[in-house]
């Protein structure tokens, strides 16, 4: 990318989130992703401007140095800051304005700082298999949190019961975030078992939210922006699947169309999900295995029945959802847990501010945190580097709660022959394949208190709508 010629025309609106803004190319397979600032504080966003820089640099090196060791070398790819000519940015934020859910406008995007990170667009396959005809195929997933707080932290029982999104979506009805309950649950999709990962994946396809988003040549063909617009006709949907997976076009036709290739979609999403692609192959296949009584939710609506049978299969290990779950689980004393020790951070840098530096707390995020993070002493020997080591942690997990994985999908022409693990054969078609992880920001340290408070609200207002209802 020559950042001396940018034509604000050769790119276009990609999509958003809480945090940034994301347009890509037209042509490239090229994103850039523009940090951005509550609307209502001009004053600040000059500052925040200022600041653009380092905290655009501190998400590259976090995602480099810390997430990559978790989550492995293939999965992650984390861009770098490039610095942009302001009338080009100015240009682009005029030329996306119109194109943005109304719910994401309470923000704007940072048009001061000429700041920027750029990254491959997962959209599209990273490799140079191309096929002609078809354009690439791209399923992203929020999965968010897999598994049930073990901690003896916890005071809620209920925490140990039902997963916090299950939770959660009882509090995102009521505040109007979301107009119809999901009814997906993350421990159905963590719980690498098939029928238990297929229902996750329909339920995610009836109600997506911001988990679920299919994208077409790089566009949105299925998801929504908001609550307000949403692309969820499983009809036309189908009809764009169908080249991917009945190549011999008009093989099938009628009612059990739609099922079918939905089928297939299906297949092949956790098939992708349960492959080491990450890794170079071995042959082996460990298993990950949640200790069974915390393996499934109960707020789940797969079948019970089957569910009493033993559906937990264990994740291989070097899969994806194994690779992000296990970084989640690096919070193990829970935010009940973790809120006392975080006041133990913050009384001493109360005493001691120039420590805060010292620490490490918000960066630079190097090679060495990683190691201190690895670091795995249990006890509580009440010291603050104790403190410090577990609020880290916990940040990570909370990363790797909010990620996003990327499937890329492409037809495999027949002359080529790819390595065997990046191809899935369907019923009828080969796919070549290669699966990201995204959206790896660090979160703030400030932010502690505010999930401490929020766990909470979230955790009282389900036990208040479900007693309701009994
Ligand atoms: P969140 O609110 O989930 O924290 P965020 O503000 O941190 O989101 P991202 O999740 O990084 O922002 O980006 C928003 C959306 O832009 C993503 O959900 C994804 O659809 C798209 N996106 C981001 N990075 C890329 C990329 N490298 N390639 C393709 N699409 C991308
Ligand atoms: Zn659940
Ligand atoms: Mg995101
Ligand atoms: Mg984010």
């Amino acid at each position: 990318m020559e950042v001396d010629k940018m034509d604000e025309n050769e790119w276009k609106y990609h999509g958003e989130g809480n945090k940034s803004l994301v347009v890509s190319h037209v042509e490239h397979s090229q994103v850039l992703r523009f940090l951005k600032y509550p609307a209502e504080e001009p004053g600040n966003s000059h500052k925040a401007a200022k600041e653009a820089f380092g905290h655009l640099q501190n998400i590259v090196d976090f995602s480099k140095n810390v997430m990559k060791p978790f989550l492995g070398e293939n999965y992650v790819h984390h861009g770098e800051v490039v610095h942009l000519p302001l009338d080009f940015v100015r240009q682009l934020s005029l030329k996306v304005e119109q194109e943005r859910p109304e719910s994401r406008c309470d923000k704007v995007m940072d048009i001061f700082s000429g700041y920027a990170l750029c990254l491959p667009n997962l959209t599209k396959l990273q490799t140079c298999h191309f096929s002609e005809s078809v354009p690439p195929l791209c399923i992203e997933i929020k999965p968010k949190c897999g598994f049930l707080p073990f901690s003896s932290h916890v005071t809620k029982d209920v925490k140990h019961r039902v997963c916090r999104f299950c939770m959660h979506q009882h509090l995102k009805l009521a505040n109007g975030k979301w107009k119809r309950m999901s009814r997906y649950c993350p421990l159905d999709l963590f719980s690498g078992n098939k029928q238990r990962m297929s229902f996750a994946l329909k339920n995610l396809l009836q109600e997506a939210q911001n988990n679920l988003k299919i994208f077409k040549n790089g566009e949105l063909i299925y998801g929504c922006k908001d609550d307000k617009d949403c692309l969820q006709d499983l009809n036309a949907f189908t009809q764009h699947l169908k080249p991917y997976f009945f190549p011999a076009n008009g093989l099938i036709h009628g009612p059990h169309c739609t099922r079918t290739v939905i089928n297939e979609l299906i297949n092949v999403i956790t098939t992708a999900l349960l492959s080491n692609s990450g890794t170079c192959r071995t042959g082996e296949i460990r298993k990950v295995h949640i200790s069974e009584g915390r393996a499934h939710c109960d707020a789940s609506h797969f079948h019970r029945d089957i569910l009493r049978k033993g559906s937990h299969s264990g994740l291989p290990k070097d899969c994806v959802l194994s690779k992000i779950l296990q970084a989640q689980m690096l919070d193990n004393v829970d935010i009940e847990g973790l809120h006392p020790l975080y006041n133990r951070v913050e009384q001493y840098l109360g005493e001691f501010p120039k420590e805060r530096i010292k620490l490490q707390i918000d960066g630079p995020y190097n090679e060495n945190c990683f190691e201190k993070l690895r670091n795995s002493q249990s006890e509580d020997n009440g010291t603050v580097d104790y403190a410090v080591r577990k609020v880290q942690q916990y940040r990570v997990a909370m990363t790797a709660k909010d990620c996003s994985i990327m499937i890329a999908l492409s037809p495999c022409p027949d002359d080529e022959l790819p390595e065997p693990n990046l191809v899935i054969q369907t019923s009828k078609s080969r796919l070549i394949y290669s699966v990201s992880i995204l959206d790896l920001d660090p979160k703030p340290y400030e932010n502690i208190p505010h999930q401490y408070k929020l766990d909470g609200q979230i955790v009282n207002f389900y036990l208040k709508s479900t007693q309701a209802k009994q």
